[in-house]
């Protein structure tokens, strides 16, 4: 055992077993239509409102959906009866809050194929990235629930958090934060993307139904600058979990600032400027491969992916042939088809902003190459994977949260410099090496700032319980979710008894 615990990733699907992939087809297909809804709930109790519709982005003229949006009220209210319920909860055993997480990682399990028809049809995920999904978010409730049972006996939560999760991994990242707050004895006020309410309708629903007592845990859907500052400004709020871009991660932190209370600090899981460095000793079938997974899976949109290869220049012309073929093979397009590797980006902003950016470097005569979309249904957000050249790092202004490449030459004894300009952009998440020469590695190792490192490998998909993921500088403030480290930052010591 890995962990000293008695606990296991969960076994997840393979698609590659066509078994099991027609059982997740056939298990899909009553919801292939399925329309979903989510309000805010608070004690157990759904409020009523305006509803708006949401539509799927493979197919704007397909509705997903409805959702009744919180207001300021709502939030206020949320954080009365979070504030109520905590002494309850902070003094219950940790075994039993570990027990109710369990059950919701069972529940999950249970819900697999309607919880992947949500991720599809709301978020635009995958077959794969779905699979992806969910086992994360099983293996968040089992390893923090383990975690939990570890915890030093006077250890006891700060009171009701904040927890604000992003639309790219709306059901594993929201039940990651939600469950490490509760679990480590936090009552909980969840404020999911504006993109993404109704798969965090369902996981609500299923962790109400696994045992979460109803005013322990509220769910406000709505408008981050509304419902999101409202409670981040609250001093009531005991914490704030927060994963999303580096710009709010700071809105949040002056909000938090300015009540004026002292409490604990902001967790924010942030942006990055991710790289990988691809020497001249690299196997290039095998670097092609995690390059082209790096930078294009979930369309390029998880805060891991590859933004810019540093290629060794004798290996440009070689690598980049390969990985033009290999990019024209992805098949781009609907992503509740099971064939898809691509599917759309979030919203119709996500698309001009990453247009944008592709036409300006077209403009400038730096378009290596870009997938020719072909049949992707126009009614669809799809963006065509795209490769770009940039002379230095420095030229990529900011992160393009999409399947957007950029490759940069280096010579032979550049290496040093290439670090030194990745450590120079200030973030720090995720960073890549393909080399076979193991000093080189090390030393590259050793000189990065970043959070994860991944060597002739993908640099996606960090594994809950085996590599801890979260970044440094402006990626983030840590500790790693996933990670021995995470469960404390939601708890404090407890009191120290003096024996006379
Ligand atoms: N944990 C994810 C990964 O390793 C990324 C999370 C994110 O995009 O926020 O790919």
């Amino acid at each position: 055992d890995l962990f000293g615990t008695d606990r296991r990733n969960s076994i997840g699907w393979n698609l590659n077993n066509p078994v099991m992939a027609a059982r997740i087809e056939d298990g899909m297909a009553p919801f292939r239509d399925a329309r979903w809804t989510a309000a805010p709930v608070i004690a157990g109790e759904t409020l009523g409102g305006g509803e708006t519709l949401l539509a799927n982005p493979a197919d704007r003229t397909q509705a997903v959906g409805t959702v009744v949006s919180a207001d300021k009220a709502a939030a206020s209210r949320a954080l009365d009866v979070a504030m109520a319920a905590f002494p309850a909860w902070r003094d219950r055993p940790a075994a039993e809050r570990a027990a109710i997480l369990d059950r919701i990682a069972d529940l999950y399990e249970a819900n697999t194929f309607e919880l992947m028809a949500i991720l599809c049809r709301e978020a635009g995920k995958t077959r794969m990235d779905g699979v992806l999904e969910i086992r994360e978010a099983v293996d968040f409730c089992r390893f923090y629930a383990a975690e939990a049972r570890r915890l030093p006996p006077a250890s006891k939560g700060l009171g009701p958090f904040v927890c604000i999760s992003p639309w790219n991994f709306p059901l594993a990242i929201l039940t990651g934060q939600i469950v490490a707050a509760l679990v480590a004895g936090n009552t909980v006020v969840a404020k999911p993307a504006e993109q993404t309410p109704l798969v965090a309708a369902k996981a609500v629903a299923l962790m109400l139904e696994a045992g979460v007592p109803p005013d322990v845990l509220a769910l406000l859907p709505g408008d981050g600058a509304v419902v999101g500052a409202a409670l981040t400004g609250d001093p009531r709020a005991a914490g704030v979990c927060f994963t999303g871009s580096t710009d709010t991660a700071i809105l949040i932190d002056r909000a938090m600032a300015a009540t004026g209370s002292v409490r604990a600090p902001l967790i924010a899981e942030t942006g990055g400027l991710n790289a990988m460095i691809v020497d001249s000793t690299a196997l290039v079938e095998h670097a092609v491969r995690d390059i082209i997974a790096s930078s294009f899976q979930s369309a390029g949109q998880r805060c891991s992916a590859l933004r810019a290869v540093f290629v060794q220049s004798d290996i440009k012309d070689h690598l980049l042939a390969m990985l033009e073929g290999a990019a024209m093979e992805l098949r781009v397009g609907d992503p509740w088809d099971a064939a898809t590797d691509v599917g759309p980006v979030i919203d119709e902003e996500a698309r001009g902003v990453i247009e944008d950016h592709c036409r300006r470097f077209e403009g400038a005569g730096r378009l290596l190459f870009r997938h020719p979309l072909g049949d992707a249904a126009t009614t669809g957000l799809f963006v065509a994977p795209a490769a770009l050249a940039l002379d230095g790092f420095d030229a990529l202004e900011r992160e393009i949260f999409g399947p957007v490449l950029h490759v940069i030459p280096f010579e032979a004894d550049g290496i040093d410099q290439v670090v030194d300009a990745i450590n120079q952009r200030g973030y720090g998440l995720t960073l890549g090496i393909h080399s076979r020469l193991d000093d080189r590695v090390e030393a590259i190792c050793r000189r990065a700032r970043v959070g994860n490192i991944y060597v002739n490998r993908n640099q996606i998909g960090a594994v809950v319980g085996v590599q801890p993921f979260g970044g440094e500088g402006l990626s983030g403030t840590g500790p790693k979710a996933g990670g021995p480290h995470y469960l404390a930052r939601f708890t404090q010591p407890g009191p120290s008894a003096i024996p006379l």
